[in-house]
């Protein structure tokens, strides 16, 4: 049921006008309840439907969050409450053989990924947007007036609209294209954990990425004294969830031992004041994917371009569609019209990020050969990007909220 509101003044001092329409959100990764949140702000009712329960997804080590994804959060007044969390990430240090190739300024926050699903949850809620758990999509069917969306347990709900934020396996992606690509596996597999006990020397926060002879390793010293670390294992081929999870925490430990035997650096003291070593997950990328909505249903973030998370984007771009896609549904009455100016404003950036991330990680496999060489030119390369800012177009860019989307009126 849509009631017309009319022209509204917003706290922007921006007159909008709005019809209240109600989303189904699929997925309460970062994505849906961000996008909830935005929604909220362009006026638009939402309930976001995750498959598990609160709280049940552990896995996954933490995440960085760039300035631009902080940024973005700002426009939803949730910087500050995620920058309660984690630590601050003030530069990245690169490492080779022991020795260090170069240093780069990169403000950012550094956040456990469930603390983050947490706090995001939270305050969706306290927002009074309802999150509603154990709700697996499992179909979607157009109604005479919107969308039907069909759960796993034989339960049902309208909407005018359908955003699917329900991840790389999302299941929106495939009821708008059967035909959907499948996402790239990318030849790296990722672990890590968090060490107690141990004094490195070193600026808290700093991201320390050693280039191993066989492995690449990510360490940050929390102005607690934990470490917070991870391991990204080259693996041509792609294990199953179920191998992948066979593996256990000394399994990973006597492998991730014999990867960094050779390698000069803390990672064998990380890895050994670790109690548990997370279970491994896949790295995957989506180069392009063709259809990214139909008439009421659209997909964002990893349903649709997930990176590596070699690009360090993977949450930020998850904030940054989430408002883009609530200022096009604010600002252009016709949704098909609107999902197709979504996917206009994002396609260009978000897999340009793609291939970023790709090149990033592709930087952490290289054989004897082309590690010299990378360690020859990485330095030179780092300073060039620090003196032409080359990464400005990732980092400095910024939703203004209160702009109408351009072609909207
Ligand atoms: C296991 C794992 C570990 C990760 N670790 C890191 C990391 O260390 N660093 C990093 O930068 N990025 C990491 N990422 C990626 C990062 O979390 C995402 O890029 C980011 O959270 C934005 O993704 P999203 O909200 O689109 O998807 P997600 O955060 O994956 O959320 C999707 C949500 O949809 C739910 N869902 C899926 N299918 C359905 C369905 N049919 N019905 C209802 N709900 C459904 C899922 O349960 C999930 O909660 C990880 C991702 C995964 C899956």
């Amino acid at each position: 049921m849509r009631a017309y509101r009319g022209w509204q003044r917003d706290s922007h001092d921006m007159y909008s006008m709005t019809m209240t329409k109600k989303a189904l959100i699929i997925g309460g990764g970062v994505a849906g309840p961000v996008t909830a949140m935005a929604l909220q702000r362009a006026g638009i009712d939402s309930v976001v439907f995750e498959a598990y329960g609160r709280g049940s997804d552990g896995v996954g080590a933490f995440l960085t969050l760039a300035v631009n994804g902080l940024e973005a959060l700002d426009v939803l007044d949730l910087k500050d409450t995620v920058c309660d969390l984690g630590m601050d990430t003030p530069a990245m240090k690169l490492i080779s053989g022991g020795k260090e190739l170069a240093t780069v300024a990169m403000p950012a926050r550094t956040v456990a990924r469930t603390d983050l699903y947490e706090k995001l949850h939270d305050e969706a809620v306290r927002r009074g947007i309802s999150i509603e758990y154990g709700r697996c999509l499992d179909n979607a069917e157009a109604t005479p007036t919107g969308m039907r969306a069909m759960f796993t347990d034989g339960t049902t709900a309208e909407g005018d609209l359908l955003i699917g934020a329900d991840g790389l396996r999302s299941r929106t992606r495939t009821i708008i294209d059967p035909n959907a690509p499948r996402a790239r596996h990318i030849g790296l597999l990722n672990t890590g954990g968090y060490a107690r006990g141990l004094h490195l020397p070193g600026e808290p926060g700093v991201a320390h990425f050693v280039f191993g002879r066989r492995c690449f390793f990510g360490y940050f010293i929390h102005p607690n004294s934990e470490i917070w670390w991870f391991a990204n294992p080259p693996s041509r081929r792609e294990p199953t969830r179920e191998e992948l999870l066979a593996i256990t925490s000394e399994r990973w430990r006597a492998r991730l031992v014999d990867l960094f035997r050779d390698d000069t650096g803390p990672m064998l003291d990380i890895i050994a004041a670790t109690d548990d070593i997370f279970p491994g997950w896949n790295t995957y990328d989506f180069p392009t994917v063709p259809t990214w909505h139909n008439q009421r249903m659209v997909i964002v973030r990893d349903a649709v371009h997930a990176t590596s998370p070699s690009s360090g984007q993977g949450a930020s771009m998850a904030i940054e569609d989430a408002i883009m896609l609530a200022k096009c549904l604010r600002d252009i009455p016709d949704t098909a019209a609107t999902f197709a100016s979504f996917k206009k404003l994002r396609r260009e950036r978000v897999e340009r990020v793609v291939k970023h991330g790709k090149r990033s990680g592709d930087g952490k496999t290289q054989g004897r050969f082309g590690a010299t060489i990378r360690d020859m030119v990485l330095p030179m390369i780092m300073r060039k990007m620090v003196t032409s800012n080359s990464l400005s177009w990732m980092y400095d860019y910024r939703i203004d909220w209160p702009a109408l989307v351009v072609g909207a009126r």
